[in-house]
């Protein structure tokens, strides 16, 4: 991801300044305003999807769908849903608008939980309302201020260090052993931390209370946690632990408040949970989302794989935006180390991403299975790059994430396996405890 200029960086600052003032409104707004706002950006997004972005065109083609059409909500749920694969298979020619250069763009690579790499583009205007929406969302666990120091534990740095001195952001990479975090935090004694929850339970019990002392909030992301774990660090550490939802694709998603509730930010997305034909009554949906500010590649009805539910009721926190509930994320497993030490998904998929990344020609596909404690297989579907030495490379860079006496072989195959319900999986365990 490139580094926000100068005059981007002016743009957020001036947002800062003036207080976002439409991200502190929108909260507020009825049921009723906020989809009344909501429809007039998604008429603009699609139309505009529609006249500039080839691979639209076609999609809403194959309905013979035209943006005069869309005048209800029901028009607008009729259309064809987009899929991660689709966003992977025409990417960058047909999912950006014809002209664009790729270079002008905030670009964001992960590995999703495909195993494909995934690149999402944003233009700047896009990139300072995420940042204010970042800024919000952190509001939601304690006063943020300018001065405050946040430390973030993620695969890959926020595109600016700080807005000309103020909210100054560290980045450590998940990859880091879990003492060097917590040296980290040591050393910089954050108010703000942004970590994954397998990590913030490694690393709680390494922090001095003085560390501890100086932090005001954590906000968790990208697994799965519970309240009950939640509950449990929020007490060793003294400040509130709030989960947070949201996915390269479509940003911010939703976020815990002071209450505990998640609230939708419908502001940055329009969010459906859609039923799909396996799910019966009051069982969780697929959340599909349209993010209504990003023109450069617009996310319309993506669907994000996740399983949840919508509901609408008031909060004490006085937010009316809806509430997400029964959350399920993508399960992908965690690794099992023969001294009972837990690897988890999310640090498993960032070192994978580390290899897509590293070698983006020698690698088409991959799976990473765990067949016994000590035994870890990388299938890998070479690419036309892939050579002896970065076979040699990843072995040895693997060998450091897993305990001595575990086994690690890269395995060349056509295909990669499934999961037992034949699903498509990065990350695999085959054995249970
Ligand atoms: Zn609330």
């Amino acid at each position: 991801m490139r580094n926000l200029q100068i005059n981007e960086l002016a743009a957020l600052l001036k947002e800062f300044v003036i207080g976002g003032r439409f991200l502190k409104q929108t909260p507020k707004l009825s049921r009723d305003e906020m989809l009344a706002w909501q429809f007039v950006r998604i008429q603009k997004l699609v139309a505009y999807a529609w006249q500039h972005i080839p691979f639209y065109c076609e999609h809403y083609g194959k309905v013979d769908f035209e943006p005069d059409d869309l005048k209800s909500w029901d028009a607008f749920h009729q259309l064809p849903l987009v899929t991660k694969d689709d966003v992977i298979n025409h990417f960058p020619d047909q999912m950006l608008r014809t002209g664009y250069n790729l270079d002008d763009l905030i670009v964001s690579r992960s590995s999703g939980s495909s195993g494909k790499v995934l690149d999402i583009c944003y233009d700047s205007e896009a990139m300072v309302i995420y940042s204010l929406a970042g800024l919000r969302l952190y509001q939601m666990g304690f006063k943020y201020r300018p001065w405050h120091n946040q430390l973030y534990v993620y695969t890959s740095p926020y595109p600016m260090d700080s807005v000309f001195g103020l909210y100054p952001m560290h980045h450590v990479s998940t990859l880091t052993e879990i003492p060097q975090i917590a040296a980290a935090i040591e050393r910089i004694r954050p108010e703000l931390l942004v970590c994954y929850p397998s990590h913030l339970k490694q690393i709680e019990p390494a922090l001095s209370e003085r560390a501890k002392s100086r932090l005001k909030s954590v906000s968790v992301n990208s697994e799965m946690s519970t309240q009950a774990e939640r509950d449990y660090l929020s007490e060793r550490l003294g400040c509130p632990v709030l989960d947070e939802y949201s996915s390269e694709e479509l940003t911010r998603i939703a976020a815990q408040c002071s209450c505990g509730n998640y609230h939708i930010f419908e502001d940055i997305n329009y969010i459906e949970c859609v039923n799909d034909s396996n799910t019966t009554d009051n069982e969780p949906e697929i959340i599909v989302g349209t993010n209504l500010h990003n023109y450069a590649m617009p996310m319309i009805r993506y669907v994000q794989n996740d399983l949840g539910t919508l509901i609408e009721k008031d909060c004490a926190c006085g937010w009316k935006f809806r509430h997400l509930v029964n959350l399920q994320g993508r399960k992908n497993d965690s690794f099992l180390m023969p001294s009972g030490k837990e690897i988890s998904s999310g640090f498993l998929l960032d070192a994978t991403y580390e290899i897509l990344l590293t070698w983006r020609d020698a690698v088409v596909d991959f799976c990473l299975i765990q067949r016994a404690f000590d035994q870890i297989v990388l299938q890998v579907i070479p690419d036309a790059g892939w050579t002896a030495s970065i076979e040699a490379k990843i072995i040895e860079r693997f060998g450091q994430f897993f305990e001595t006496g575990v086994g690690f072989r890269i395995d060349i195959v056509e295909e990669c396996e499934k999961t037992k319900s034949g699903k498509r999986n990065p990350i695999i365990r085959r054995f249970d405890v």
